[in-house]
């Protein structure tokens, strides 16, 4: 499982959203910046290539310009030559003179002009280099020209070089204007420039030519009629192809000149003599033919400056639209770059800002902090934080219901509402669950302190809840000075009731006793039930005992009305004894125990009324507590004694064992009868200390007796029978203590016989299962006071016994029926595989009545009283011979 702190680095490691942004938006923009500067570049270098053909056709200009005058130089420089070389017949000297100044000033002109038109050129243009190389080459020839150095054959040649040079480099201009590559009409507008100059060239050539091949005359030297008769072609064929020209301003300046006279007198002259091969033209003819020349070749040259003027406005359009197209690349370029850029700014930072709130509200929320979603931004982002928003609010709601859960708060309405989603029906089923299993919890915790405090049977205050509840009277009394009553109402006839009709029965009239005291009784009055037949009712504040009486007067009338259960209709009575704390100065128990007093006299004298606890009462508790104080001091200070009195067959009148019987020899009081302090004993823990002391005496006596008197072959050993008290027996430690004086005394546990009185046994289960367990150890167990209990003869069937004691009152009873039923009593417990004991027995009468009976066993004054350790060992000496 990954840790959220393993997350939290991981995706810290992370870049964050606006890297991944910017490097998104950097893509296209690199693409936009190159794209733009290929653009700029495209632009820039159509810029540059509408320059150079600008510069190009400008230079072609310029060189056709220098050509052109070069060519205007000719005829003055040939004819100063003329002059200086040949005597023409009829010359004079004057005509010479006036023909070589005349010469000589339109050579000086043109020189001018040619000198104008190369300084132009030179000025840095495309053609600078061939402009110089002429002017360097005019430089020689004019020099030669005016020293009259040159004959007229190299001086034309020597010039015709030069415009050749100009020629070649005006045609490479054009090329060079027609190579770069620019728009159509910029690159058909040097097209024209070079269609023109072309022409112009091979115009400015073709005169010249033919009137070198004028003069050679006869003589037709091969190289200038050639020349002449090429160049002628070579002008024909540039002059058709003018006829492409692209600009229309071109064409109407080209139609118009090549319409003038003057265009077409050089071409008729040269038509005519082209066609008739070399003849011999008149000086006149040939003079006007140089002067249409030079005038066509003007002409020509406006017609070049309005196709260079056309090529160069085209160019400078080209430039322009170059420039401007670059611009706007780099405008659009530069917008585009600065758009894109502020846009993912602009996003990122709406985009990260949303984001990095909601995951800062998400963390919070992680760590377990249910603070408000809410952000604003992109629909992604509004989205996820309604979602976490959503998240929270059910998270809230679970959290108010753990919440809920934890303070205890069962009841808020809260828990009853359903969360949303699986996970809430998850939360909100375990939050039922819990709530539902902590409720099931409360009520059995409630019903279980109810059943620690109150009675199953009759749903009503218990034992320890009545002394709750009278401590708690008490104390009120005490703060207030007010009396308490307490009256202790014991049912007369239960037993009765429980043993004639059965335990349910019984159980129906005990719920009916209660329901009718909780009607008898004020509001402010318990009734609590104490156990078996006992109620008492709480009564507080009280006015006097008067009031007491009265009401346990109500009390008993309404228990003695007539009960119907089931088929059968009972009656049961009550006796109740009143106490009362006139300031609730005395403790609960303790008036707990006044008011049982004064029960115990109200049955004492007839039943069916109340007593007062009274001074007489009291003097009597004192008593008793004084007597539990004496005994629990005189079994520490060895006071008491144990005297065994024989049990024997009834058979053969032989010693069977003892019964060990208390004596206490009080100091001050004399011997005192065990029916005096026995009960007073039993009233508290104190009997099961006395018990344990029997017990123990009893066991260690027997032992003692075995070892000094081996047993005889053949004769049973003599057995012990301890009485235990009821309170001893429904102990827990009972059968410890049992096991505990069986080892120290190391008696067999088959030699002593536990006595236990039937109430007991019907009673309490736990005392039963106790019984059991002794039984288990191996010990008798006699069943004390038979018949005067409430054990019918069918019961002793199902008694974990091993012996029946028949109780002395039926023993020496004249009673016909008494008689009747000890004999019944006797085979009855026989038939149940039990031992018969007669207690009581004074006669020989009742001894042969109980011999023929077949009673088992005998006790009484008849054989022995209880006798003295002493005289009982002397008694089992004596015996000793007999039977050996
Ligand atoms: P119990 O268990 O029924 O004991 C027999 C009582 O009957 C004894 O009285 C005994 O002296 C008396 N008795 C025996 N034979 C005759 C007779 O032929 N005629 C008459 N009238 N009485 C006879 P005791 O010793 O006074 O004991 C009285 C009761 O005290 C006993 O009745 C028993 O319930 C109780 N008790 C005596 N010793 C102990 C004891 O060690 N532990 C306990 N828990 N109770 C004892
Ligand atoms: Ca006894
Ligand atoms: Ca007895």
């Amino acid at each position: 499982m990954t840790s959220p702190r393993s997350t939290c680095v991981r995706s810290r490691r992370r870049a964050p959203l606006w890297a991944y942004l910017t490097a998104l938006v950097l893509v296209p923009l690199i693409g936009v910046g190159v794209l733009t500067w290929g653009i700029v570049r495209l632009r820039t270098e159509e810029a540059a290539s509408a320059v150079r053909a600008a510069a190009a056709v400008h230079a072609v200009a310029m060189l056709d310009a220098v050509r052109s005058s070069v060519e205007e130089e000719v005829v003055p420089a040939l004819s100063l030559a003329v002059l200086d070389t040949t005597d023409a017949p009829g010359r004079t000297p004057a005509v010479d003179a006036a023909d070589r100044l005349q010469a000589e000033v339109a050579f000086g002109r043109a020189q001018r002009t040619t000198d104008r038109a190369l300084a132009l050129l030179s000025a840095g243009s495309a053609g600078a280099a061939a402009g110089d190389r002429a002017a360097g080459h005019l430089a020689t020839v004019r020099e030669q020209v005016a020293a009259a150095g040159l004959g007229v054959v190299d001086a034309y040649v020597t010039y015709l070089d030069v415009i050749k040079g100009l020629m070649n480099a005006e045609r490479a201009a054009a090329a060079a204007a027609n190579a770069e590559e620019a728009p159509l009409a910029t690159s058909q507008a040097t097209r024209d420039v070079e269609l023109v100059a072309a022409l112009t060239q091979r115009a400015g050539q073709v005169v010249p030519l033919f009137l070198s091949a004028q003069l050679a005359g006869g003589n037709p030297v091969g190289y200038a009629a050639l020349s002449w008769e090429n160049a002628w072609v070579d002008y024909v064929s540039a002059y058709r192809q003018l006829d492409e020209l692209s600009q229309s301003d071109l064409r109407v300046a080209w139609a118009s000149g090549r319409a003038s006279p003057t265009f077409t007198a050089v071409d008729e002259v040269l038509t005519r003599y082209a066609g008739d091969g070399v003849t011999a033209m008149p000086v006149e003819e040939a003079l006007e033919l140089v002067r249409a020349h030079v005038a066509r070749s003007s002409l020509l040259a406006d017609v070049l400056d309005v196709a260079v003027d056309d090529a160069q406005a085209l160019a400078a359009a080209d430039h322009r639209a170059a420039d401007a197209g670059r611009a706007t690349a780099l405008a659009l370029g530069a917008g585009l770059l600065l758009l894109s850029v502020a846009g993912a700014f602009l996003l990122g930072r709406t985009v990260s800002r949303s984001l990095g709130l909601l995951a800062g509200q998400a963390e919070q929320v992680s760590r377990g902090s249910l603070v408000d979603v809410e952000v604003d931004g992109p629909w992604e982002v509004r989205t996820v934080s309604a979602a976490l928003g959503a998240a929270v609010a059910s998270l809230r709601r679970i959290q108010d219901q753990a919440r809920a859960v934890a303070h205890g708060d069962l009841s808020n309405a809260l828990l009853d509402q359903p969360l949303p989603g699986p996970l809430g029906e998850v939360v909100h089923a375990s939050v039922r669950q819990i709530v539902s299993s902590v409720r099931q919890r409360e009520e059995l915790q409630s019903a279980l302190a109810h059943q620690a405090t109150h009675d199953q049977l009759t749903a009503l205050p218990n034992r320890g809840q009545a002394l709750q509840l009278t401590s708690a009277a008490l104390a009120r009394g005490r703060r207030s000075g007010s009396m308490t009553g307490l009256l202790f109402l014991d049912l007369d006839g239960f037993k009765t009731v429980n043993d004639h009709h059965g335990h349910a029965v019984g159980d129906d009239v005990l719920k009916e006793v209660a329901t009718r005291l909780g009607a008898v009784v004020r509001a402010g009055d318990t009734v609590c039930r104490l156990g078996g037949d006992e109620f008492v009712v709480l009564v507080e504040p009280v006015d006097g005992e008067g009031d007491l009486l009265e009401l346990a007067g109500r009390l008993i009338t309404a228990v003695g009305d007539p009960i119907a259960v089931g088929d059968h209709v009972v009656r049961v009575g009550a006796s109740v004894g009143v106490a009362v704390s006139r300031d609730g100065s005395v403790d609960a128990d303790v008036l707990l125990a006044e008011a049982d007093t004064a029960t115990y006299r109200a049955k004492r004298l007839g039943r069916g009324r109340a007593e007062v606890f009274d001074d007489v009462l009291r003097a009597q508790l004192a008593d008793r507590a004084e007597m539990e104080a004496a005994i629990a001091s005189a079994l520490v200070a060895g006071e008491m004694e144990l005297h065994y009195q024989p049990v024997v067959d009834v058979a053969d009148g032989r010693l069977h064992g003892f019964e060990a019987l208390v004596r206490w020899q009080r100091p001050g009081h004399g011997w005192v009868s065990p029916d005096d302090f026995v009960p007073v004993a039993e009233a508290s823990r104190l009997v099961c200390d006395l018990d344990r002391w029997v017990l123990a005496e009893a066991t260690r006596q027997l032992a003692a007796w075995r070892r000094a008197l081996p047993a005889v072959p053949g004769v049973p050993e003599p057995t012990v029978a301890v009485n235990i008290s009821g309170r001893h027996l429904a102990d827990r430690r009972v059968v410890q203590d049992v096991a505990d004086v069986l080892a120290a005394s190391g008696l067999p546990p088959a030699l002593l016989v536990l006595e236990v009185t039937e109430t007991v046994l019907v009673d309490d289960p736990v005392a039963i299962e106790n019984l059991a367990a002794l039984r288990r150890l191996g010990v008798a167990v006699a069943i004390d006071d038979f018949g005067t209990g409430y054990t019918s003869i069918g019961q002793l069937r199902h008694m974990p016994v091993d012996t029946v004691k028949i109780d002395r009152s039926f023993i020496g009873s004249r009673d016909h029926g008494h008689r009747e039923l000890v004999a019944l009593m006797i085979r009855a417990a026989h038939t149940f595989g039990l031992t018969v004991v007669a207690e009581g027995v004074e006669e020989p009468g009742q001894l042969e009545r109980l011999r023929r009976e077949g009673c088992d066993q005998a006790q009484g004054f008849l054989f022995h009283r209880p006798l003295p350790a002493a005289a009982a060992a002397a008694l089992l000496a004596g015996l000793q011979p007999a039977t050996g």
